[in-house]
Parts: structure tokens; sequence; C-alpha cells
């Protein structure tokens, strides 16, 4: 037999021993190397076809296959592609042809360290090598498209390798794996269509599996692939079917796409984006420690990873879609490609794509709704995390507000700017716990007098929303839940004539609500912006809200009890009542019921309701016994 024994150059026995010990976190990915490798044959063929050959034959892509079977302990890739001759077979599976590979592992066998760095391995494609992983044995048959011979090329990766003649009827490669005892995982069927389907699905070659047909009672090969990436089209001739149909391809149960976009970009940089914004909430989004975004990244059409930290802004995680670059080596690792230029172009071109894609949503405001209300506490996140699109994001925010009598209506900032009253100067928006506490603050009373319109706030994420939005094209925003608005604002003005006729009547009550309440309360003072509540409690701006002071306290922080302004509605029925009281010890428990229902109103709950209830009840039973 003419058979020859080769030995390995000195750089790919490192390589193998490296391969082979330290790559054993994702073994699967043998598979999509190989695939590739096949892929890559055939469209070396093709090329070969068109440059020396019969440019007719380059189209017949039905002639073309990857045919995968399994056989006992053998897995087996087969290719028809361009094949291999001796020499090539001695150059490309004998030593490194990639400049990258082998300053790799100078840089590796430098530093002489058996604790491979993981990280390090993702910087050279393992390519053929990573077949070692799963396999004791590795058999490469082919024939090169321009050669009589065909060769079959034998190592178990221990440093050697020998290639004799074998006949071959047809070009091509196969690639056989006598796999390993520990890795039986790959000789089972299913399992190598989980993995074809994950990585290779959209592969332009089909790839065929032998399997038993129970209908016709033999073995057949069977297409499993996709093969034909749709994003790899022309938009034109894609139909609205089949991107929805691709979309299901992408997500679980996320419901219809709203609208999704899809561009080839082209120039220094090349990459494909197609993505969709779902109707549903993947049930774990709010779980910001584990769930991954939904962007899966493909090089060249072969699945590479999905989630990849920074390749989307975490305020648009909702977001699903592929992105098919040709930019990077197939065996790039997560950690380096989390670091990558080639990263950070696509995040940001990712995100003008989104935020683009939403302008256009909100165009519709019935589907634009269906988003805000399953994503809009979401993208509220972004205007703290991405500072450059802040204006942009703004335009997008939706708000409940007091212009509708409705949770399920929101307006945007630009309506609300075009319906200001002529000398309002400011954004008057309320935070609150719920929307029905919201709506009906007692905060709102003169703003609704005035026919000015406030954005009704409840969410936990505004307050902190807030604090990152100073203004909206130049008109800063204002909390009607501070007091300070008496003075900052010019169109909520107190009628200063008739609260001091009445500051002299009051004086007095005033000066024993400050006794009482002088290490609850920080102050008190008269109002006029009230109609139907004899008081409320506010804080002051510079002061830490009620909402941001209940979600400090939500995380465990401790923080000291807000002192209140207590504002008191001097033409309210009831402080004319109690102002009057002669009694001191009556006085005192309308007082206290005068400060625990601001207070109620203000933080939605009390520390100790029954002494509120109590203290009612009394007073009410009082007068009736009277
Ligand atoms: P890469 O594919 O990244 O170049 P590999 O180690 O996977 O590195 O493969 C080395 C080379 O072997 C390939 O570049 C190709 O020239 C050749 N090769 C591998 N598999 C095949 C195949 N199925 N058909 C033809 N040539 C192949």
């Amino acid at each position: 037999m003419n058979k020859k024994t080769y030995i390995f150059k000195s750089e790919i026995k490192e390589l193998l021993n490296i391969v082979i010990n330290s790559l054993y976190s994702n073994k699967e990915i043998f598979l999509r190397e190989l695939i590739s490798n096949s892929s890559d044959a055939i469209d070396k063929l093709k090329f070969y076809y068109i440059k020396f050959k019969d440019k007719e034959l380059y189209n017949l892509n039905e002639n073309y296959f990857i045919n995968i079977h399994i056989d006992k302990n053998n897995l087996i890739i087969s290719d028809n592609g361009i094949g291999m001759n001796k020499k090539e077979l001695i150059n490309n599976l004998g030593k490194i042809a990639k400049s990258g590979t082998k300053e790799f592992l100078n840089k590796y066998i430098n530093i002489k360290d058996n604790n491979i760095n993981h990280n390090m391995i993702g910087q050279f494609g393992v390519g053929f090598y990573s077949s070692f992983m799963v396999s004791d044995k590795v058999f490469v048959h082919t024939k090169s498209i321009n050669s009589k011979n065909g060769y079959l090329w034998v190592s178990d990766g221990h440093g050697k390798y020998e290639i004799l003649k074998k006949k071959k009827k047809y070009n091509g490669t196969d690639v056989i794996l006598n796999i390993k005892n520990s890795c039986n995982e790959f000789l089972d069927l299913l399992n190598i269509k989980k993995i074809i389907i994950k990585y290779s699905n959209y592969i332009n070659v089909p790839i065929n599996l032998k399997c038993f047909n129970k209908k016709e009672n033999k073995y057949i090969y069977k297409k499993i692939n996709i093969s034909d990436a749709l994003w790899i089209k022309n938009k034109k001739d894609i139909s609205l079917k089949e991107y929805i149909n691709f979309y299901n391809t992408l997500v679980n149960n996320l419901g219809n796409p709203l609208i999704w976009s899809h561009n080839k970009v082209e120039g220094k940089h090349e990459y494909i984006i197609l993505i969709y914004i779902p109707s549903i909430s993947p049930w774990n989004i709010w779980n910001r420690d584990e769930y991954k975004n939904g962007i899966k990244l493909y090089i060249n059409r072969i699945f590479i990873m999905e989630g990849i930290n920074k390749i989307v802004p975490f305020y648009l995680r909702f977001v699903q879609g592929i992105v098919d670059t040709s930019d990077l080596p197939l065996n790039i690792s997560r950690e380096i490609l989390q670091n990558s230029n080639i990263i950070n172009i696509l995040c940001i071109s990712i995100t003008n794509k989104i935020l683009n894609m939403l302008n256009k949503l909100s165009l519709n405001k019935d589907k634009y709704n269906i988003f805000w209300k399953e994503f809009g506490n979401i993208f509220k996140e972004g205007l703290a995390e991405d500072e450059i699109n802040r204006y942009k994001i703004s335009l997008l925010l939706r708000f409940c507000s007091t212009y509708y009598n409705s949770k399920d209506k929101y307006v945007s900032l630009e309506d609300y700017l075009n319906r200001m009253l002529p000398n309002q100067d400011k954004i008057f928006f309320i935070i609150s716990d719920n929307y029905s506490s919201a709506f009906n603050s007692p905060h709102l009373e003169i703003y609704r007098k005035k026919n000015i319109e406030v954005l009704l706030m409840f969410n936990r994420i505004d307050e902190w929303m807030m604090s990152y939005l100073n203004d909206f094209k130049g008109i800063k925003f204002y909390s009607i839940n501070k007091n300070d608005n008496i003075k900052v604002n010019n169109i909520i003005t107190l009628n200063k004539s008739k609260i001091l006729n009445n500051e002299n009547n009051l004086n007095n009550f005033i000066l024993k609500i400050k006794n009482l309440l002088s290490n609850k309360i920080k102050d008190v003072i008269l109002t006029d912006k009230l109609d139907n509540f004899p008081v409320v409690v506010t804080t002051s701006v510079n002061e830490m809200s009620t909402q941001m002071s209940k979600l400090l306290s939500a995380v465990g922080k401790s923080i000291p009890k807000i002192k209140y302004l207590l504002e008191i509605n001097p033409n309210h029925v009831l402080i004319k009542y109690i102002s009057n009281i002669k009694d001191n010890s009556l006085l005192k428990k309308w007082i206290y019921y005068l400060y625990y229902q601001s207070l109620l109103i203000e933080t939605n709950s009390l520390n100790n309701p029954s002494k509120f209830i109590n203290l009612i009840n009394n007073i009410l039973s009082n007068l009736i016994i009277k």
C-alpha cells in the first residue's frame, strides 16, 4: 500500500494539545467548523467553475450538498466541494497557514503556562483540529477537482498523520470521525440535528442527514437546514409572511412582531441587520443578571453566539433579531468579542436602527401603545444609559396625563408642548404610587382649575428617570409634589391678599400645629392651591422626594424620615371649624387627623393605620355623643 507517515509541524502539535485538552467547554462547535469547511470547499468549487470552466455550472446549486451520517461509532461529514490533492492535504491539515495562529502559539509557548487561558483560544481558528476534541481518530478521504487520485489522511491527533492513496469516485471530501467513548452524544441523530440547526441552519448549501424513513422503510438523506438565509435576500424579494415566519423561528411565544427593520450596511465594515420589536415581553426580561438580549450574531451565515453583552444597549434588550458580518473570525471568543471595536460599531448601528424603527412605529398609535405598555418601563432606562441618544429617547417617551381620563391613553412630550398655555414655562408632572393616586392627588387641584396639563407618573422607575430628564426642547420639567412651584412657576401663584387676610386669623392655629408636630414636620404654611382637600404635604426641590425615599428603602438603604412641609387650605370648612376649637385635647386630635390624612395621601400608606382609624372613630364618636 502506498502509505506514508508524516509528522505534524511542531506548532500543530502544540495546537492539537491545546485544542484537545482545553476546549472542552463547548465541544459541539467541531461540527460547525467541519460544516463550514465543507461549505467553503463548495464555494471554492463554484469559484473555480466561474474562473476556469463552465459558468453555467455555478448556478446548479442543487448539485452541491453536505451529507452527514452516523455509522456505528463514526460520524461522517461528506461534501462535493473542491477537495484536496496530496500537497494540499499536507499543507492544509499538516501545518498552520494563518499568521494569527502562529502568533498565538508563540505567545502560548513563551508563556509556557499549562493552564491555558480560554480567552486566548478565541484568537485563532481551531477549525479542523477541533474534531480531535471528540474523536479518537480522524480520517479525511478526499479528491481534488483537478486530480485523478483520491487520498486518505489519517491521524489520532498525537503528533503524526498518514496519507495513502485511496480511490474516490467524485471530487469532494469525507471527514470520518471515530467518536470517543466519552462523547457518545455525537452519535445521537437528534443531537446532531439540533447542533446543525443551532449553528448551520442558514448555510447556503443543503445539509442532509441520513435518517430512517418509516414510510419507505429505508434510510434516506433528509435536508434539515433552512439553507436559505432570509437576511441575505433583497428586501424587495421578501414577503411579509416570510419576515414573520423568520421571526417565529427566532423567538418563542413573543406574539407577532410590531415592526421590523432589515438593512445591509456596506463600506469599511459590512454587515446585515434584521431586527424585530415583539409585541410580548420575554418573561424574564426583568431579571437583570440572567436575561440575555435577543440579538444573534452570525458570521457569514454561521451562528456564532447570542446575547452578547454590549451588542445592543441594555434598555433595548427586548429587540429580537440577527446580525451577520464577515468582519470577524469564526472562532472568536465571547470575551474578545465583547471588547472588540466591531461590537461597538454594531451596537451604534443597531441602536440607531431601533430608535428609527420606534419612531416609525410611533406613527401608528395603537401599535405604539402595545409597545409602550409592554416595554415602556425598560425603554425609560435609556435616559440614564444612553446619554448620546437622550433627546431621541425623550421623543419616544409616553406618559399618562390629566389630558385624558384614562390609564390606557398616552401623550408624548411633543403633544404636551403643543398644548401648553401661552405663559406656561414648565412641563408639570406628578409622581405617585399608582395611576389612581396620581390622578386624584390634591396637588392636581389648582392645575385642573387653571386648565394646565400635568403628566402622571406612577412607575417605580419614573423618579429615577426624571433625574436624567432636565428639560425637553428647552422647557424644564417640574414636579408638582414639591412646594417650591409656588415661587418658581409663573402661572401658579398664590392669591396673597386672600391668604394674608386669613393668616392673622389662623396665626394661633398654625402655631399650635407647629408646636404639636415640631418633630414630625418642617413647617406649616397656608396655601390656596387646594379646593376639596384641607391639607397637603410637600417636600422642597432640593430634598429627597417621597418616591425616591421609597425607592431607596425598597433596595435596603436606610434613609432618614422625610420632614414635610404641611400646607393648609384656609378656605376649607374643616380648617375653619378646627381652628376655632377651644378644647386643647380635642384640637390635638384634629391636628393629628389632618397630619395623618396628608401623609396617607402623599405616601399611600401609614406605619400605623389602626391608630389613624382609632383617631377618626374617636373624633366621630365624640361628635355623635354630643
Ligand atoms: P480554516 O478553515 O479556518 O482555514 P481549518 O483548520 O478548518 O482552518 O482548515 C484548514 C484548511 O483545510 C482549510 O483552509 C481548507 O483549505 C482545508 N480543508 C478543510 N476541510 C476541507 C474540506 N472539507 N474540503 C476542502 N478543503 C478543506
